[in-house]
């Protein structure tokens, strides 16, 4: 196996050492006896941390400042990089790699220092001299594992809440969108200090070997099945994790509704970086009635934003591989074909389609589709769409549409997921101040702005005490009584408010 690190070899250095010959050939040498092509590199990457050289505030924004030159520098490389994996459109990278990432680092550049303090915590009688508080401390060295369908945003972002929160990280791209692989091996280090980060790149087996490393927390974006993989690789050494998963996400649009304004967003959620997105709407449930109403509606919005063939659309992407295209094509055949349909597999491409006459069992409703193509379900009404979702695995986002707010509520108040939209799609994914991850199925944690500082962040609580005042220790202490119980209990408990009394 040729593994290829993105690895710095500092000379002389204690963890330059230890790590030399693990890096890019993946050779051992006699400082590592495990015979794991990174044990090096983590070695490394820990001794790094435990010198405390990223705790400092100063030290952290310096990196997070360097990530910001990384994609204003190298906006031009990434713009390609994306287009030559998937035909990303220009005006999507530059909203969903680039702005998403700079809205995320300038949110944690704004409130480090605030994010970063103490926080004094209540005590109660027996502690009311001491200090309580919350120190935010770093985990230490950091595995993050991202996927290839927005592969700089779902690796910039959870990065950015490591660093911030004084981590040492090794960043594993996809292998899939091997461009942008290349380019973030290959560039990102030149911007980050090489002794605390690094880029490891490679596919299934060099993950393997990877995860087999103990690291101090696992930040994994990709599909459920690798994620039951990465959980039980991170269980060995007890590391936490957080898994952003995938899944099926629902989208309900009830009967009283802007029809042409629903088929709108609901077709840029769906066909938004050719339908390879974990949020998108996967499939519509809604009257047959409004399945009517919303087949000329949607058919009109795609042709709006991609004219008469998409396939000529700069705006329109492309499937990143092969497999995937097969594998989104072989879905084709569920039910009918109401819109598009058509596929080239040279170009990878296929059209904008909707398929109506789906059956639950079809094929297309077996998985996360992860393309683009929008099947129609037809329910009664809206018990039986909520029926429908909650009878499958919890998604990562629900959508409901309706001029009805009180359906929308609905909705809402009778389903569980990761997160929810009402009256749009994608959109809640913008908002740095909500939490962003799933449930269930579609996964365990969650991040974006200070939520992704405290993933990252250990949160310690800590009491100081002082020396003296022995006295009041004394009921505590041995030999024991009911009297002195009494004492402990008056000046530990915790007061339910209704029946508080005066002290
Ligand atoms: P994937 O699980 O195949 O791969 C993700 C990463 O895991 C890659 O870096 C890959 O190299 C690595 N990997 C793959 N197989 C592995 C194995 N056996 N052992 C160890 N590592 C392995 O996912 P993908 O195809 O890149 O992405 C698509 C999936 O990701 C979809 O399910 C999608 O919904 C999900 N996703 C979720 C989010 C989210 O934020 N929740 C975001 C994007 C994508």
């Amino acid at each position: 196996m040729e593994t290829d690190s993105v690895f710095p070899q500092p000379a002389g250095s204690e963890a330059g050492r230890a790590s030399e010959g693990n890096g890019r050939k993946g050779s051992m040498d006699g400082d590592d006896r495990s015979g794991n092509p990174y044990a090096g590199l983590v070695t490394h990457l820990r001794a790094s941390w435990l010198s405390r050289k990223t705790w400092p505030r100063e030290y952290r924004m310096a990196q997070l400042e360097a990530l910001g030159r990384f994609l204003d520098e190298k906006k031009q490389e990434i713009l390609e990089a994306t287009a030559a994996d998937m035909g990303k459109p220009p005006f999507e990278v530059e909203l969903s790699e680039l702005l998403l990432c700079k809205n995320e680092l300038h949110e944690t550049l704004n409130n480090l220092p605030h994010w970063m303090k103490d926080e004094q915590v209540d005590r109660p009688l027996a502690t009311r001299l001491d200090s309580a508080f919350i120190r935010k401390e770093p985990y230490g060295v950091v595995l993050i594992i991202a996927p290839w369908n927005y592969p700089i945003y779902l690796f910039m972002g959870p990065l950015i809440g490591a660093i911030a929160a004084g981590n040492c990280v090794i960043i594993k791209p996809s292998e899939v969108s091997k461009n942008t692989e290349r380019l973030v091996a290959e560039a990102l280090p030149c911007y980050l200090d090489q002794d605390c980060f690094a880029v490891v790149t490679g596919g299934v087996q060099e993950t393997t070997r990877l995860l087999e490393n103990k690291f101090d927390y696992i930040f994994y974006t990709g599909s459920p099945r690798v994620g039951q993989i990465v959980m039980t690789a991170a269980a060995k050494h007890l590391t936490p994790v957080t898994l952003e998963l995938g899944g099926k996400n629902p989208c309900y649009v009830s009967d009283t509704c802007d029809v042409p304004n629903v088929a709108r967003r609901v077709a840029w959620g769906r066909f938004f970086n050719a339908g390879q997105t974990c949020i998108a709407p996967d499939y519509l449930l809604c009257t047959l009635e409004m399945q009517e109403k919303l087949l000329p509606a949607l058919r009109e919005a795609i042709t709006e934003f991609y004219g008469p063939n998409p396939q000529e659309s700069p705006d329109f992407g492309r499937i990143v591989g092969d497999r995937q295209f097969q594998r989104v094509q072989r879905l084709l055949c569920s039910g009918r074909v109401a819109i598009g349909g058509q596929t080239n597999e040279a170009e990878r491409y296929i059209a904008p389609t909707v398929l109506v006459e789906v059956q639950p069992s079809d094929p297309v409703m077996q998985e996360e589709i992860f393309g683009p193509i929008l099947p129609i379900i037809v329910v009664a009404n809206m018990d039986e769409a909520i029926d429908f979702i909650n009878s499958r695995e919890r998604p990562l986002a629900i959508y409901a549409f309706s001029s009805n707010d009180k359906v929308v509520n609905q909705v809402l108040e009778r389903t569980s997921s990761g997160g929810f939209c009402g009256n749009d799609t994608l959109m809640h994914v913008t908002l740095t101040s909500l939490p962003f991850g799933g449930i269930g199925n579609s996964g365990l944690g969650m991040y974006h702005g200070k939520f992704t500082f405290d993933t990252f962040s250990h949160r310690r609580g800590c009491l100081k005490r002082g020396m003296g005042r022995e006295t009041l220790n004394a009921p505590r202490y041995p030999p024991y009584s009911q009297k002195k119980f009494g004492i402990v209990r008056a000046t530990s408990k915790v007061t339910r408010k209704d029946d508080c009394i005066l002290l």
